[in-house]
């Protein structure tokens, strides 16, 4: 038998070495292929949080089950915190604390700023109008038909009891102290916490993966975290407030930033032919009427969330008012009146273009 040539053998041997190479770069750049041009790949999660459904759709090299956990559980902290129904919470015992309380820092700074956007709107956004909220009472229902809900319109002397134990301008703040005076009125961050939780969501979410997108959606708001696969416009319809969901009065393209929609529609009662709902006008005490819905987009989610409820207040009446004001804080506004005519500032229009 001939002895085989030691050369024939390096060869051969080369020749298998080469190929389990460039099969294993092949696998690899499969699997890189695969996988890792995942930007176009979502995950979704859900969790109901502050009565409403939170969804977070998002992209992230850190696990997205890990991320938004993280972000659901720190709501949770948030709508345990400020639940003016939970005795145990941190709002409802400086509601009735009964003069001066020491606050958390957050607290503190969340009623600082609470105060900021009241005085911004001259007092449309109001976060101490709970006893009125209270005396609605709708958070408590969830069903649109009156007749054996519970739910009864409050009398006017009711409302008028309730106002007069209202109003901003009663609340004092010690910032060395770190001390908080109610002054008998109840504080309800209704109008801003969601905001304010979607502003945490985008931070943590950072805090993991700064390079992570998508978005997260608290009933009617949306804070995103990035651009749709990492290039394009997120798009998002304006709901028709007398429409069924889906049907849309306006359409906008985002890439960053916040949209937050107050509307008569989400929470409310018809009684005899009058429509009730959650969103109520300081002065008056009654649910604001000058409005059906008010969009805000803005950088900041806690601007869009507090200036939608501001804007609806203030209603086709005050829109002067509202956009010349408004958009010197950042927030761009889009008002469907009461007949469904549209008002909108200067700038909106540019996040109607998909190519901006
Ligand atoms: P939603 O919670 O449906 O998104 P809003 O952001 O407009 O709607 O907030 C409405 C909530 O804010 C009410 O349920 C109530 O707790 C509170 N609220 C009602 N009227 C006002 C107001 N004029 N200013 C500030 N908060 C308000
Ligand atoms: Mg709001």
């Amino acid at each position: 038998m001939q002895q085989p040539d030691p050369k024939e053998i390096m060869i051969l041997n080369r020749i298998v070495v080469t190929s389990v190479v460039v099969m294993f770069i092949v696998i690899i750049a499969i699997y890189l292929l695969l996988f890792s041009g995942k930007t176009g790949q979502y995950s979704d999660f859900e969790d109901y949080i502050f009565g409403t459904y939170v969804r977070v759709r998002i992209s992230s090299t850190v696990n997205p089950s890990t991320v938004s956990k993280a972000i659901f559980n720190e709501m949770k902290r948030l709508e345990g915190k400020y639940d003016p129904h939970s005795e145990n919470s941190v709002l409802y015992q400086l509601n009735h604390a009964n003069g001066w309380a020491v606050v958390d820092d957050e607290t503190l700074a969340l009623i600082d700023l609470a105060l900021k956007y009241a005085r911004q709107t001259e007092g449309a956004f109001d976060p101490t109008l709970g006893r009125l909220v209270d005396t609605w009472g709708f958070s408590k229902f969830t069903q649109h038909e009156a007749e054996g809900s519970g739910f009864v319109v409050p009398t006017m002397s009711e409302i008028q009891e309730e106002l007069v134990n209202s109003g901003y301008n009663k609340v004092a703040v010690d910032y060395v102290g770190k001390k908080v005076n109610t002054n008998g009125v109840w504080i309800d961050l209704g109008g801003m916490l969601k905001g304010y939780a979607l502003k945490r969501a985008y931070q943590i979410a950072k805090e993991y993966d700064t390079k992570c997108h998508g978005f997260v959606e608290t009933g009617g708001q949306i804070m995103i975290l990035g651009p749709k696969y990492n290039k394009a416009n997120w798009v998002i319809g304006i709901r028709d407030p007398r429409g069924q969901p889906g049907e849309n009065v306006g359409m906008v393209y985002l890439k960053e930033g916040s949209i937050a929609t107050s509307g008569d529609y989400e929470r409310f009662f018809i009684v005899d032919g009058v429509r009730y709902h959650h969103i109520i006008d300081p002065k008056s005490g009654l649910p604001a009427n000058g409005a059906i819905s008010a969009t805000i987009i803005s950088s900041d989610p806690v601007v869009a969330d507090a200036f939608s409820t501001a804007a609806f207040v203030l209603g086709e009446k005050s829109w002067l008012f509202t956009r010349t004001v408004f958009p010197k804080y950042g927030a761009e506004v889009f008002l469907v009146t009461p007949k469904g005519k549209i008002l909108q500032t200067d700038n909106f229009r540019f996040y109607e273009q998909p190519d901006k």
